[in-house]
């Protein structure tokens, strides 16, 4: 956990990216945090010591980190993790055995597998729940729900969930709205702006935005709850090391830039392929076609660079990504090279066939990401991948 810079609220938001968490050392003027790679520090004497003890519990580089998301989503506190899963991890030790969590259905596939896989054994318990209806919230909430866990627009269908709307209900029932923000990027959307209590990202992905770390983020206003999560940081270790750190701030400082033109690249590739396939095969809030684009328009500032593409068939899919050249067949997402992939066979291979057919992860179903690339090469890289299809 680390606190803000009192003063890191005021900027607005490329400033922040920029400058929000550092300030030249003051050893040398280095205008860029340097990367403590240190696992301890030396203690003056017993008891006395300069706030750093080891570094599983705190370190600079990591908290220059934690100040910049923290100030990205509008909030007090920042945590940095090793992996977006790590973070969730953590997260999710903040409740016990027989407490409830209504969670979204078309949550990202790890998600899926940790709750379903390994956290149902210790006890908690899950309700799944199409979340683009609110009231299903409502109606899925228990004595014993502490909490609901939202991704939106999700991975890959691009659902949206009314973040204000749930985190309203949430609150009435005494839960906490915890809010997967990473296909977004709080350039784009702010859940804790909209009621959310603590909001968490993959920072593999957009934040960094290189493809060259794995990272996770969780940013929070309540002083007892960044305590709590503070604590579980600290106490099971998913820490990211100086160097990611410091790689993934230095990838925040352009955040403002790269979405601005993966948003406009995503804009036109989805219009792209609405003309090409139909406007009802693509899945992108940006399209004025998309079920839930009013409240994309209310809720975002931007729609970002992820489409899906029903293609179809499994073999239609297989000949576009066989195809495709500046288009990368790989997982992973929110780089500045454009990327695709099949989630039913790669991101979402772990959720059952039955539960990935009732959701719409079809097995032609592609999703791309697109990168920062000039808009015409990725088009045309589209048009050619695509011909006789
Ligand atoms: C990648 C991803 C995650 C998991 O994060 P890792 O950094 O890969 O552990 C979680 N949520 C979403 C939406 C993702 O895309």
């Amino acid at each position: 956990m680390t606190r803000i810079f009192p003063d890191d609220r005021s900027a607005r938001f490329s400033t922040r990216a920029i400058h929000a968490g550092q300030r030249p050392d003051p050893t040398s003027g280095a205008i860029m945090p340097p990367i403590y790679q240190t696992s301890t520090y030396a203690q003056e004497g017993l008891g006395i010591n300069k706030g750093y003890e080891y570094a599983r519990g705190k370190n600079p580089t990591r908290e220059a980190l934690e100040r910049n998301v923290a100030a990205l989503e509008n909030a007090m506190h920042g945590f940095a993790f090793s992996s977006g899963m790590g973070c969730l991890d953590s997260i999710m030790k903040l409740f016990k055995a027989g407490d409830h969590i209504v969670v979204g259905s078309n949550v990202y596939g790890g998600t899926f597998r940790l709750f379903d896989k390994i956290l149902q054994n210790f006890g908690l318990q899950f309700s799944w729940v199409d979340t683009r209806d609110v009231q299903r919230i409502q109606d899925a909430m228990q004595k014993n729900t502490v909490a609901v866990l939202l991704e939106t627009p999700t991975n890959p269908l691009m659902h949206l969930t009314d973040l204000a709307a749930a985190a309203a209900i949430a609150k009435k029932g005494g839960a906490l709205t915890i809010v997967d923000n990473t296909f977004a990027s709080p350039y784009f959307q702010n859940p804790l702006d909209l009621g959310a209590d603590i909001v968490w990202h993959s920072s593999t992905k957009y934040l960094n935005g290189h493809s060259d770390v794995i990272g996770g983020v969780a940013a929070l206003n309540d002083d007892g709850l960044a305590a709590r999560l503070q604590f579980n940081l600290n106490s099971a270790g998913a820490v990211p090391g100086p160097m990611d750190s410091w790689l993934t701030l230095r990838g925040t400082k352009t955040l403002a830039l790269r979405m601005r033109q993966h948003d406009a690249n995503g804009r036109k590739v989805a219009e792209w392929l609405a003309n090409r396939v139909g406007e009802k095969q693509v899945f992108y809030p940006g399209l004025a076609s998309h079920p839930q684009h009013a409240l994309a328009k209310k809720q975002m500032r931007g729609f970002g660079g992820m489409v899906s593409v029903e293609t179809g068939s499994k073999e239609k899919a297989a000949q576009v990504v066989k195809r495709v050249k500046v288009f990368t067949l790989a997982e992973s997402l929110g780089g500045v090279e454009s990327l695709v992939c099949q989630p039913a066979g790669m991101t979402h291979a772990s959720v059952a066939p039955e539960i990935r057919k009732e959701i719409g992860i079809t097995d032609g179903l592609l999703r791309f990401s697109c990168g920062v690339e000039d808009v015409e090469d990725l088009i045309e890289d589209l048009d050619q991948a695509f011909k006789g299809l």
